[in-house]
Order: structure tokens, then C-alpha cells, then sequence
């Protein structure tokens, strides 16, 4: 689960970590309220979207000339004009892509005389089992490109979970951003604190970029991008609070909700399966048949036929999906309960793509009765491979 940058900065205070003063405005009124809790001259008007690269982005609706995400305001008329401007218009950066994202929420925050900018972020490395620092003195708008063209100025280390941070793991970040004297003690106290935030909210990436330089020599976090591990959010509820559903997959969202594990991708094959790893070697066969799956779904293992059916609808709201494959493997679940949710399913929603069904297991001959007894025009199949072959070729027959 993502949250936004406020919130982030917010949270992080917690923790005691220096962050500008600002305050999230709904509106162009609460915008300017904002503003003038702040003691200003400079005021910094940020749109707020579970997506970076603000800076940088352009508004839709506005010309290619109008400013970023990210507005300097140099008054509290400024700040009302740029709320004004943002607000209910759509932004595009390098990571929403084309579609954007609507803004309906700022962030006005305190202008920050900035000497340098820095890059330092955490995250579970799964190749190691450990939490990672990435650092670099090359902060700001442009780190892909960092790692792309110069990728000896990022130094990455790892923590080892048994002795937990340790005072080198924050001389290591201070010497990775060449940090002298004060500012230098201040980055391995800021790593400590950053790391210890990391542990204690089930963190999974805690993004600082830029963490910047002051004019009078203070490290300040600018920009803070979280996420958390879903699978802990049950113990934090004060985290969980602030999730914002308007901002993620509307699809994925209703999947929550019948607590199904779905992932929307760019293919046209939808798939309904019963377990994680049977849904990954379903996508897999798929690719290996010259197509693309459309989205990973996994049903779980004692979903019930109203979980079938909303399951099947949610895949089918993607108007990329030109075909359905369902790969159940009847264990717990069985197959006739299953077959009884894709006849329903199929029905209720005038199903007008081709269906390829492949059942094993528990009760499969009462499932397959079923499927074939139903009038529904859905081709049954032995196995995987052909599952695969049939989804593929129907759906090129039907273009
Ligand atoms: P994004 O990464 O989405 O583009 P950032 O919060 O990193 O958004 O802002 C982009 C840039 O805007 C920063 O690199 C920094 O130069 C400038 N900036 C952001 N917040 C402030 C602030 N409070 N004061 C001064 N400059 C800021
Ligand atoms: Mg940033």
C-alpha cells in the first residue's frame, strides 16, 4: 500500500525527522488556510498523486508552458492562483503514464533554500533477505538516469537483520553523500531514525529524494515516497487509515474488497485460477503461446460461487480482455461450485468473449456436466498446455 507525500512526512516526524512545515489542503480555501499557518515568504504548492516525477510533469488540461506539479509561490495569493490551477486538472509524469492522474489534493508546504539535493532510500532487497540503502549524492528530479548512465555514484549496502542498524551503517551513508562535519553526524542520525521508521511500520520502500542541504547547513527530507507491506497493515491500523482507494486501481480495489488477489496487466487473456503459483504458471503458458495475460488472479483456495462471480466480473471491466482462461485445480475448492460460479458469472454478465475452462480435481465430473449442460458456448479443456492453446486460438478466431 502506498500513501502520500504528506503523509509520509507526517509519519516521519514521528520518528524525528526534519521535515519543511505544510499543511494537506482539499481545496483552493484550505490551500490558502494552509499558507497562512506558514510563516512564508516562500511557499512550495505540491500536488499530491501516488506518483513521482511531479516536478517534471505537465497538467493536461493546461498548456505545455503551464508549471509542474511542484510549484514554487512567492505569496498567499500565489499559492491561491496555483491551488486554483491544479486542482480537479490532471497530471502526467514519467510514472502515470499517458491517462495521468486527476489532482485532488495539495500540499503546501514551506520553501527550503536549497544548497545540494541527495538521493538515499530504503527497501527490502529479496535477493538478500535484508533491508537495503541506496544512496547517492545525485538527489533530485533525474535518479533513473543516475542509475542508468553513472551507476558507480549509487552505493548500495545491506543490514543484516540479526545486529539491526549499527553506528558504520550510518558513517556508511554519511560517506556515501561526502558529508563533512556537521551534516555528516546529522545523515547517520538520520539514517538511524530512517531505518528504525522502516522496521517499525512494516515498511517495504521509504524513498528521500531529494534529501537536500540547507543554506545554514540542515538536512531536510523534501520528498518521501512509502509503501508498506499489505500482508502487516492488520497491525497498524493508523497506517491503514491512510490509504487513499481514489488513487489505486478501481479494479483491484473491488478485488480487495472479496478479498481477491488480483493485479491488472496490459494483456488481453484474463485468467481465473486457484492459487498463487498455479496463476504464475498459468501466465506463464499463456506467454508461452504467443499471448499476454491481462491480469494475475488468484481465487484462493475455499472461494465460494459468489467469490467465483465477482471474481469474473472483475476481470471482464477491463475492456482489454478478448478471451477468458480459467485453470482451476479442485483441492479444497471444488470443481462443480466452481463450475456452478462461471455458469452464473457467464449469464449475468452476457458473456460475448470465448471462454476456455480447464477443471481437475475434487468433483471434476460434476463440474464438467455442468459447464456442458449450461448452453453457454464454453470450450472445455484437458490441461494446461491445452487450455492455453485453445484461449489463444479462440481469441484469434474471434478478431
Ligand atoms: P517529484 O519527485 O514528484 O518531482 P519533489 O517533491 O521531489 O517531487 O519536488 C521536485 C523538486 O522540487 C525537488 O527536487 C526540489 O528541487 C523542489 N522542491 C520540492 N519541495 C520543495 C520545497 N519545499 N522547497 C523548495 N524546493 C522544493
Ligand atoms: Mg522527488
Amino acid at each position: 500500500m502506498n500513501i502520500h507525500e504528506y503523509q509520509a512526512k507526517e509519519l516521519l516526524a514521528k520518528f524525528g525527522i526534519a521535515v519543511p512545515a505544510g499543511h494537506a489542503a482539499l481545496s483552493v480555501d484550505e490551500a490558502v488556510a494552509a499558507a497562512k499557518q506558514l510563516p512564508g515568504p516562500l511557499y512550495v504548492v505540491k500536488a499530491q498523486i501516488h506518483a513521482g516525477g511531479r516536478g517534471k510533469g505537465k497538467f493536461k488540461e493546461l498548456g505545455a508552458e503551464a508549471k509542474g506539479g511542484v510549484r514554487l509561490a512567492k505569496s498567499v495569493e500565489d499559492v491561491e492562483s496555483n491551488a486554483r490551477e491544479m486542482l480537479g486538472n490532471t497530471l502526467v509524469t514519467v510514472q502515470t503514464g499517458d491517462v495521468g492522474k486527476e489532482v485532488n489534493r495539495l500540499y503546501v508546504t514551506d520553501g527550503v533554500d536549497i544548497a545540494k539535493e541527495y538521493y538515499l532510500s530504503l527497501l527490502v532487497d529479496r535477493a538478500t533477505g535484508r533491508i537495503a540503502f541506496v544512496v547517492s549524492t545525485e538527489g533530485g528530479m533525474d535518479i533513473e538516469a543516475v542509475a542508468h548512465d553513472t551507476p558507480e555514484k549509487i552505493t548500495t549496502f545491506t543490514v543484516d537483520p540479526a545486529g539491526g542498524f549499527q553506528p558504520h551503517h550510518g558513517r556508511a551513508v554519511a560517506f556515501a553523500l561526502k558529508l563533512k562535519g556537521s551534516l555528516n553526524k546529522q545523515a547517520q542520525v538520520l539514517a538511524k531514525q530512517l531505518y528504525d521508521a522502516f522496521i517499525a511500520t512494516d515498511c517495504s520502500m521509504l524513498e528521500i529524494n531529494p534529501l537536500v542541504e540547507t543554506d545554514d547547513g540542515k538536512l531536510v527530507v523534501l520528498d518521501a515516497k512509502m509503501s508498506f507491506d499489505s500482508n502487516a497493515l492488520y497491525r497498524h491500523p493508523d497506517i491503514e487509515a491512510l490509504r487513499d482507494t481514489t488513487e489505486e486501481d478501481p479494479a483491484e480495489v473491488e478485488a480487495s474488497e472479496y478479498d481477491l488477489a488480483y493485479i491488472k496487466l496490459d494483456g488481453n487473456i484474463g485468467c481465473m485460477v486457484n492459487g498463487a503459483g498455479l496463476a504464475m504458471a498459468t501466465m506463464d503458458i499463456i506467454k508461452l503461446n504467443g499471448a499476454f495475460p491481462a491480469n494475475f488472479l488468484d481465487v484462493g483456495g475455499g472461494a465460494s460461487r459468489e467469490k467465483v462471480t465477482a471474481a469474473f466480473k472483475i476481470i471482464l471491466k477491463d475492456p482489454a480482455v478478448e478471451g477468458i482462461l480459467v485453470n482451476i485445480f479442485g483441492g479444497i475448492m471444488k470443481c462443480d461450485v466452481i463450475a456452478d460460479g462461471i455458469v452464473a458469472a457467464a449469464r449475468d454478465v452476457n458473456l460475448q468473449v470465448p471462454l476456455v475452462v480447464r477443471l481437475e480435481g475434487t468433483n471434476v465430473e460434476q463440474g464438467k456436466a455442468i459447464l456442458d449442460n449450461s448452453g453457454l458456448a464454453i470450450v472445455s479443456a484437458d490441461d494446461l498446455g491445452d487450455a492455453a492453446r485453445k484461449i489463444v486460438a479462440e481469441v484469434k478466431k474471434a478478431a
